[in-house]
């Protein structure tokens, strides 16, 4: 890892001191070392700043949303979850690829820093754990699908059958699932974390924040629940890049990749084969963004 944190110094540094890009994205140190943050350099000493380690796990792409409106030249680091994001905010037409620089890690695996917190503050059940963070035993693509510039060997895929928690739920009957959900997704106390760390969830007005019309209830209600969760769900179908950042920053552990999952499993099945964000070709659009004439209308 601290090979990595020295190229991405340097790189870092080659590219603001050469004005090939105006801001560099990447991590840096907290107080603790499990505290690393997101981290936006825009001199080469701003870049001595940056560190990869064990806890670099956020998604950066969603940070390149507050660059949307500006024409700065953007250098980004990404790992394999991180790179296809990038592809989410490309073809939903929210940056340009001429404007990033990006360098990509073929990705060991990271730790969970909130798992580390609760780990370092006694709220956790097991003692200090060295696992790598849920998402990442999850992960699919831990190489980076779209980069300048490559740093690492490449990664195997860690998971068997990633499907294996939605087919669980699957089997049970109707009556058990809308329990299981109803009971998990009370839990929920709408402090939308998990939209806000959701490179997808890239609308400028999002239909939560809408008052008029209020298209779903802010009561912090079991339907009210349910509902958020079915309609983010669905806006997700086709355009979920797994990255596992919603169910990560959860503060009271819904377990969001199961819809989410839910949603990838069926839209490939039905529509594909499809997986999202997994290459670039210019003017592509996930399933649910074409429309054809042709299309049947039956739903509405
Ligand atoms: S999900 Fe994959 S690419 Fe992303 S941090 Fe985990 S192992 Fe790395
Ligand atoms: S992060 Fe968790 S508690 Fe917050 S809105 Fe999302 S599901 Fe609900
Ligand atoms: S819904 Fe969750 S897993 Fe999918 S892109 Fe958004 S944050 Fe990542």
């Amino acid at each position: 890892m601290n090979d990595f944190t020295q190229q991405i110094q340097d790189i870092a540094s080659r590219l603001l001191d050469n004005g090939q890009v105006d801001v560099f994205i990447a991590w840096h140190k907290g107080q603790q070392d499990f505290q690393v943050q997101p981290y936006f350099a825009r001199s080469a000493d701003e870049a001595q700043n940056i560190i990869f380690n064990d806890y670099s796990i956020h998604n950066l792409s969603n940070s390149l949303l507050k660059f949307r409106d500006s024409k700065e030249k953007i250098g980004i680091v990404v790992k394999g979850c991180d790179s296809r994001g990038i592809i989410r905010l490309l073809e939903d037409n929210q940056i340009q690829r001429e404007r990033l620089y990006i360098v990509g890690i073929c990705c060991p695996g990271m730790k969970d820093p909130l798992q580390a917190m609760r780990d370092e503050l006694g709220f956790n059940h097991k003692p200090e754990s060295t696992e790598l963070a849920a998402k990442c035993n999850d992960c699919i693509q831990p190489n980076p699908v779209i980069y300048d510039e490559l740093l690492g060997t490449e990664q195997s895929p860690r998971v068997q059958d990633r499907f294996a928690r939605v087919k669980e739920i699957e089997a049970m009957s109707a009556d058990e699932r809308y329990q299981f959900f109803e009971e998990t997704i009370s839990r929920c106390i709408r402090c939308y974390a998990c939209r806000e760390v959701c490179v997808a969830c890239d609308c400028r007005t999002c239909i939560f924040d809408e008052m008029r019309p209020q298209w779903v209830g802010r009561e912090n209600n079991t339907t009210d629940n349910l509902m958020y969760h079915i309609v983010k769900a669905s806006h997700m179908a086709g355009r979920c890049i797994e990255c596992g950042e919603c169910e990560r920053v959860c503060p009271v552990n819904i377990p969001l990749m199961l819809l989410n999952q839910k949603v990838i499993k069926d839209v490939n099945e039905l529509f594909g084969p499809y997986e999202a964000g997994m290459q670039y070709v210019e003017g592509q659009k996930p399933p649910f963004s074409m429309y054809e004439e042709s299309d049947p209308d039956d739903f509405l």
